[in-house]
């Protein structure tokens, strides 16, 4: 490795990218290096041509091989390490996919890995949450090759360029040590938590499962998904895959409605990212309060109704 010089490692479904890759290839640029992308899987070689035309990308890296399915950790960091000659940087979402994946590559790699970045202060210095958020720590990596996952939240995607030349790469294969068995994925028909424009959570304060429905009402009014604190979900309200936070969802919407949470800080972790936060609380001390752009201190069982009446 003479020059610095960065790999993005992408997640890809059924030939679409993930939309968190352009998140981190904007994370990436403010490392300063050539940005490559890496594209792995079944039918790799449609999502590649999505890569290459995500601005500030050199050039894509394709391997198309059903081996790098779901980023198989097992396999698809043999393959990173096959790869990682002239990379000083390694970047990827901090996504189940890229939580399972990178720690494997650090380790192959003899160096530590940097988790969950939300911003690059120079090619050595990371920004990172801890303590759920209520901590920002600054760290720098003494490391030859960095290795980081990145909150894709935190940064805003990089737009469109006229696509670069896709290259493909040898498959390394099957290491034989894991084998994806299946996935099963909640359906629903209001959008997905992750990609939602507008999300409406609800917490304890609603009361019970039946209850919860006022906050699916002002969701479908607003074409919504449904979020919830931890709360809501252990006490049975709503199923475990709505939880937003900390050991939940971690979401930025472009409104955030958040309705009977308290607001610890173990749900903000997961949402005060939102572009627009609005609270409603009958107690005005609420912690929420102190993230909402627009608190209203009311009951929800009269606010959440009147809301949607005046939709
Ligand atoms: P509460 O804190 O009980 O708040 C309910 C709110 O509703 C109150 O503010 C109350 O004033 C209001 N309210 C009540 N009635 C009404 C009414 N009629 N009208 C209007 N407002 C009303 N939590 C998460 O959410 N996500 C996580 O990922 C998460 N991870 C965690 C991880 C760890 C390791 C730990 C220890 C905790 C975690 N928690 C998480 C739990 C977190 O600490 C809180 O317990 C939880 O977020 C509280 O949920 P809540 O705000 O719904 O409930």
């Amino acid at each position: 490795m003479s020059e610095a010089r960065t790999l993005v490692v992408a997640e890809q479904i059924d030939g679409r990218l993930s939309a968190a890759v352009a998140r981190v290839v904007a994370a990436a640029a403010g490392i300063g290096a050539p940005i490559d992308l890496l594209v792995v899987g079944s039918q790799a070689s449609q999502a590649a041509q999505q890569a290459a035309r995500l601005e500030g990308v050199a050039a894509v890296i394709c391997v198309e091989d059903s081996a790098f399915d779901h980023l198989l950790a097992e396999n698809t960091a043999a393959l990173i390490q096959s790869l990682a000659g002239p990379y000083s940087h390694l970047l990827s979402a901090s996504t189940t996919g890229g939580r399972s994946l990178m720690p494997r590559v650090a380790a192959l790699l003899g160096v530590g890995q940097v988790s969950d970045i939300i911003a690059v202060e120079s090619p050595d210095t990371f920004v990172r949450p801890i303590y759920a958020g209520s901590v920002v720590a600054t760290v720098r990596s003494l490391d030859d090759r960095k290795v980081v996952t990145v909150r894709p939240t935190a940064f805003e995607p990089v737009g469109e360029q006229d696509g670069v030349d896709v290259a493909n790469a040898a498959s390394t294969g099957d290491q034989r040590l894991a084998r994806f068995v299946s996935e099963q994925l909640a359906e629903g028909e209001r959008p997905e938590l992750g990609g939602a424009r507008v999300i409406v959570s609800g917490g304890r304060g609603l009361g019970s499962a039946e209850n919860f429905r006022l906050i699916e009402a002002l969701a479908d009014r607003l074409d919504a998904a449904v979020g919830a604190s931890r709360a809501a979900v252990d006490a049975g309200y709503v199923p475990n895959d709505l939880q937003v936070g900390q050991t939940g969802r971690m979401v930025a919407p472009e409104l955030y409605i958040a309705a009977g949470i308290s607001g610890a800080v173990q749900h903000l972790a997961g949402m005060k990212d939102s572009k627009v936060i609005v609270a409603i609380n009958s107690d005005e001390e609420a912690p929420i309060f102190q993230v909402a752009d627009y608190g209203l201190v009311a009951d929800l069982f009269e606010a959440l109704p009147e809301l949607e009446r005046k939709l």
